[in-house]
Formats: structure tokens, sequence, C-alpha cells
């Protein structure tokens, strides 16, 4: 196709005011509005929800979901109801700019950003409890973190609309929540999950990774060289549920700073521990490198 400069010119100007006409939306009221506005139009959309401090990982969902709707909504909200007495809510890392940039750059359509005034009125009183699916892993050690999870998404849900949610499989458990609120109540929306996006060394990205100092970064490498080995005993044909904790505790313990919340083997589906593994298992685990709690996990099938 051959543009003239004037064609060119115009094209381009386009793509740029498509990328500046992001909007950013504050209040639950507008943010039903506009999705309102797409489905009237008979556009789809998706919905990445985070807590921004946007990363690599984020990005990916954002691209996945841009490639596949027509509408992409991008919400960031730290969302006080999933986090626990003495946890880090006051001091969660926050980037409105770089935030708002990234979407942009990406062809976000809206970004949802309300403070917790909008999500949680004065007289909120209703909340989703999962059931066993929420109990192990982060559910035993962070209660009450899923209840706020899964209530904020339903809320994120009923105010976007999204034909489609984009979440990440670095945080499996809740990915499983979802799933399992989404076939429960008969929610309209696909879960789509999308791989863990780790840092060349294989550090999975997350926000948390601020708050490490670098002597505790090069720590943080134990949850991913715990899990390469879990991985290395499925391939080697280990079947003993025991043999494969052992491995991985026994590399986390090498690090000075890291502490173990729990390192655990279990069926990928209902996440309940598993003794002998046949053809498919979980590893994850929760470890405490200084102040800092990172969770990390791998497939094994
Ligand atoms: P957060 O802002 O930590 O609540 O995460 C928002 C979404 O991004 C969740 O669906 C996470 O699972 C996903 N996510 C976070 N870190 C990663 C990562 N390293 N790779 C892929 N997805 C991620």
């Amino acid at each position: 196709m051959n543009l003239t400069w004037k064609q060119a010119f115009l094209l381009g100007g386009l793509f740029l005011f498509q990328k500046i006409s992001m909007e950013i939306i504050p209040a639950s009221a507008q943010m039903k509005q506009w999705s309102r506005r797409c489905k009237a139009q008979g556009k789809s959309i998706g919905l990445v929800p985070t807590m921004g401090y946007l990363h690599e990982g984020h990005l990916s969902l954002i691209r996945r979901c841009r490639a596949a709707t027509d509408s992409v909504v991008v919400s960031i909200f730290v969302n006080p109801t999933q986090f626990g007495p003495g946890e880090d809510l006051d001091r969660y890392p926050r980037d409105e700019e770089g935030d708002l940039r990234k979407c942009r750059e990406l062809g976000t359509d809206a970004v949802f950003m309300p403070d917790a005034s909008q999500i949680y009125g004065p007289n909120h009183q209703t909340y989703v409890e999962v059931g066993p699916v929420a109990e192990p892993l982060c559910g035993a050690t962070r209660p009450g973190h899923f209840r706020g999870v899964a209530t904020v998404v339903l809320k994120l849900f009923n105010i976007v609309l999204p034909d489609r949610a984009y979440f990440g499989s670095k945080d499996y458990q809740q990915l499983q929540v979802i799933k399992t609120m989404v076939r429960d109540f008969d929610l309209d929306v696909d879960v789509v999950a999308c791989q863990t996006v780790r840092e060349q060394d294989g550090l999975a990205m997350s926000s948390r990774n601020a708050y490490l100092s670098p002597e505790e970064r090069n720590e943080a490498l134990c949850l991913y060289k715990a899990l390469t080995r879990a991985r290395a005993l499925f391939a080697a044909g280990e079947t003993n549920g025991d043999n494969y904790l052992k491995a991985m505790r026994e590399i986390i313990s090498r690090e000075p700073n890291a502490e173990i919340d729990y390192v655990s083997l279990v069926d990928p589906e209902s996440l309940q521990d598993l003794e002998k593994v046949d053809s498919r298992a979980l590893a994850a685990l929760a470890v405490r490198v200084g102040r800092t709690r990172l969770i990390d996990n791998m497939l094994l099938e």
C-alpha cells in the first residue's frame, strides 16, 4: 500500500489520538456508564484488574487483552479488604503517573482508578466467601485474604461489565478462587489465565520486588531455584511428595534472610496436598525475604 505524506500524517495523528484519548475514570457510576456505552456499540470489553505499580507481568496481561477485545479496561485499585492487620497496605508501592503512561502506550481504552470509598460505601456489608479452594496455601497464612479478593473482583465485574478478564498464573490460587466464583455464581465472564513473567534470572515479577534490598534480591532467587528443583525431580519421575518438599525446603534454608511461610505440593485443581505425584502437580511456595513476603509456583505436568 502506497501512502502519500498527507495520508501517513493523518494516520499517525489518528494513532496518536487513540493513544492519548485513554479515559481515566475515578467513579464507579461513570465506569459503568462507559461500559454500557461500549456494549451498546456492540464492542467486547476486556478487564485487567491490578493493584498498580505496573511491571512487565501486568503489561503482558494488558497486551493479551488488547489483542482479543475491542475495549481494554485496566483497573488500578489497592484493595484494603484483601490485606490483613500488619500487612503492607499502607506502604504498598504506587506510581500513578508511570502506570498511566504504560497503559496509554499499550492502547488501553480506559483506566478505572477508584478510591476505596467508591468501592466500599460507608454501609458496605456483603462479602464473597469462597470454599475449600481458598483455604490452603495463602488462605491459611493470610486469613480473609481471598474473601477480600473475591469480593473486589465481583464488584469490578459488576462495574466494568467485562466479557473477559485476565489474571496471572503467578497468583495461581487467586486464579482458582476466581474461576470457582465465576462458576458457582454463573457469572458471564471468561477468565483468561496468563503465564508468569519472570526476570532474566527467573525471579517472578512482582510489585513487591521493589521492597527488596540488593542482597535480598539475590536471596529471593531461592523461590525460583526451589521450584526448578521440583521440576527436575518431576522430570526424573519422583512420585513421593515428601521428597519434593524436603528438596525445596533445603534450597530455601540456605538463604540466611529467607523464612518459609509455606512450601507445598498440591493438586492443581483442588489445591489439596498431594502425598503421591502422578501426572500433574503444582509446587507452590510463599517465602519471607527480610520483611517482604513473596509467592511463586510451578505447574508440573
Ligand atoms: P497485582 O497488581 O499484584 O494484584 O496483580 C494484578 C494481576 O497481574 C494479577 O492477575 C496477577 O496475577 C498478575 N501478575 C502479577 N505478577 C505477574 C507476573 N509476574 N506475571 C504474570 N502476571 C502477573
